[in-house]
């Protein structure tokens, strides 16, 4: 096994027993997060729910299904991307993650970006996309609009898109979703690189130089 998977395994040991906040004394289990650990594309969504807390694995539900069948539509499986959570814990009641619980978890969420090294983090909805673009602008407004950010240390490109679970009810969100997914194959063939410094200036040869204007 390679060193990145084994580092992996070996933080997501350490998350297993984290109770840096009150979702410690509510859960099932942590869900760390699943897939290959050395994956170009990262997906972050909201938080586990039911299922997810029973099973240990992130997007197992109804939601999960919708994004696996997304991906089959453009040629991945989930054991070629990475999936994780903004909270590695289920709130209780599948509420909303609280503020005191982002904080006291996006640590475990920055550590394994840094590990993964993806080229591409794509955040499901509202709570991923404003963690991680430091922004408070809503998914509806930003939604398939990638900007490159400094996560884990790296550039990488972050794409937000929709929550599969408000796609679920919503037709018109699900084409949205749908849309937006279709310009993936195509982001991750983009590298992020530092712009490229200015080209040396050729000199022009005298026949193509173009008449001087005269200003004056
Ligand atoms: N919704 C999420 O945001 N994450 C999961 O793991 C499941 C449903």
């Amino acid at each position: 096994m390679a060193a990145a998977d084994l580092s992996l395994i070996a933080y997501g040991d350490v998350v297993a027993g984290c109770e840096r906040c009150a979702l410690a004394k509510t859960r099932t289990q942590v869900v760390f997060g699943s897939g290959s650990p050395t994956a170009d594309l990262m997906f972050v969504g909201e938080a586990p729910g039911f299922h997810e807390d029973k099973q240990g694995v992130p997007f197992v539900g109804a939601a999960g299904q919708l994004l696996s069948k997304l991906l089959a539509g453009i040629g991945l499986t989930r054991d070629m991307v990475f999936v994780a959570n903004v909270l590695k814990c289920r709130p209780p009641g599948n509420r909303d993650p609280q503020p005191d619980e982002i904080e006291a978890c996006e640590s475990h969420l920055f550590r394994q970006i840094e590990l993964i090294q993806p080229t591409v983090v794509a955040t499901l909805g509202n709570f991923a996309t404003k963690l991680l673009s430091g922004k408070p602008t809503g998914i509806t407004r930003v939604h398939g609009q990638e900007q490159e950010v400094s996560l884990g240390g790296r550039t990488v490109l972050l794409y937000p898109l929709f929550h599969p679970a408000a796609a679920l009810y919503t037709p018109r969100t699900l084409d949205v979703l749908q849309a937006d997914f279709a310009r993936l194959p195509d982001l991750l063939g983009r590298t992020v690189e530092p712009p490229a410094p200015p080209a040396p200036v050729a000199r022009v040869a005298e026949a193509e130089q173009p008449v001087q204007l005269g200003l004056f």
